[in-house]
């Protein structure tokens, strides 16, 4: 990925995105930002802990540097997708507000002008966009919306919505955390096991814990870039994240090591206005 210093911020931007034109995205890392210690930086969270004054002045600092107003949905760890569309005459703070009370985990768009928004701390962003349709889409993957295949989901869905063919998507997973940390019980290997396509995307590690018993981690950056392989996605059109959250503190958050601080890096996709 690329560093970018913006004001107040750094962000990373997946390559093979940063040559497209029309297109703004960013993953910023912890690096400036307004929080107080343990939350030190940028975390976008206001429910987690930090002062939501800071985290609400750090939302400000990420929509600045990528020039769109932040659209969210409501996250519920499910595998819904959304279309992000402005009513007419309807304002960015009403349609926040009506966005609000709309539950999904990934979110897609063909409008300019608006930054799709979440907030990330283990689980997979997943970033796609459409080149030839100028669509945009962000998902959330965590274990639960890899489990559901929300990476697949999404494609379907911007294909049924917008006529997108996956072979000519481009797309960026990551960071998320890894198998060096994630321990998961056999309840979520159950979980994707009743799902076909999440099953055989799934990378599972089974290794022995400090005590020396057996034990089960799942990577949760693979099992999400693999799903989006197996639903068409091209390899050389496809970007990982090398980083697991858990281990890289110094540049993000983890919900799993939160005995450090329990915030959440910024992830927006858009296309300029
Ligand atoms: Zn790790």
């Amino acid at each position: 990925m690329i560093e970018r210093q913006g004001d107040e911020c750094v962000y990373l931007l997946y390559e093979h995105l940063s040559g497209e034109a029309d297109l703004r995205h960013g993953v910023f890392t912890r690096k400036g930002g307004h929080s107080a210690p343990p939350f030190n930086g940028l975390n976008v969270a206001a429910t987690t802990g930090d002062d939501p004054a800071s985290a609400r002045r750090n939302q400000a600092v990420v929509a600045r540097a990528m020039g769109l107003p932040l659209i969210s949905a409501h996250i519920v760890h499910g595998n819904e997708v959304c279309v992000v569309e402005r009513a007419a005459d309807e304002s960015i703070e009403q349609m926040r507000a009506r966005l609000r009370h709309i539950s999904a985990d990934a979110m897609m768009t063909a409008e300019p002008g608006l930054g799709l928004f979440w907030g990330f701390g283990d689980c997979a962003p997943i970033l796609l966009y459409d080149p030839r349709l100028r669509v945009v889409a962000l998902a959330h993957g965590g274990w639960r919306g890899a489990a559901g295949a929300i990476g697949p989901r999404t494609i379907s869905a911007m294909s049924e919505r917008f006529g997108s063919r996956p072979e000519e998507l481009l797309a960026g997973v990551g960071p998320a955390i890894q198998a060096c940390c994630y321990r998961v019980n056999e309840q979520v290997r159950a979980t994707f096991a009743a799902n076909p396509l999440a099953a055989e995307s799934a990378v599972f590690e089974q290794r022995a814990d400090a005590e020396g018993q057996p034990a089960l981690y799942l990577d949760v950056t693979a099992s999400n870039a693999r799903q989006l392989l197996a639903a068409g996605v091209r390899p050389e059109r496809l970007e990982v994240a090398p980083w697991c959250t858990g281990c890289a503190e110094d540049l993000f958050y983890s919900h799993r090591m939160r005995v450090h601080a329990d915030g959440r890096f910024g992830v927006v996709i858009g296309l300029a206005a």
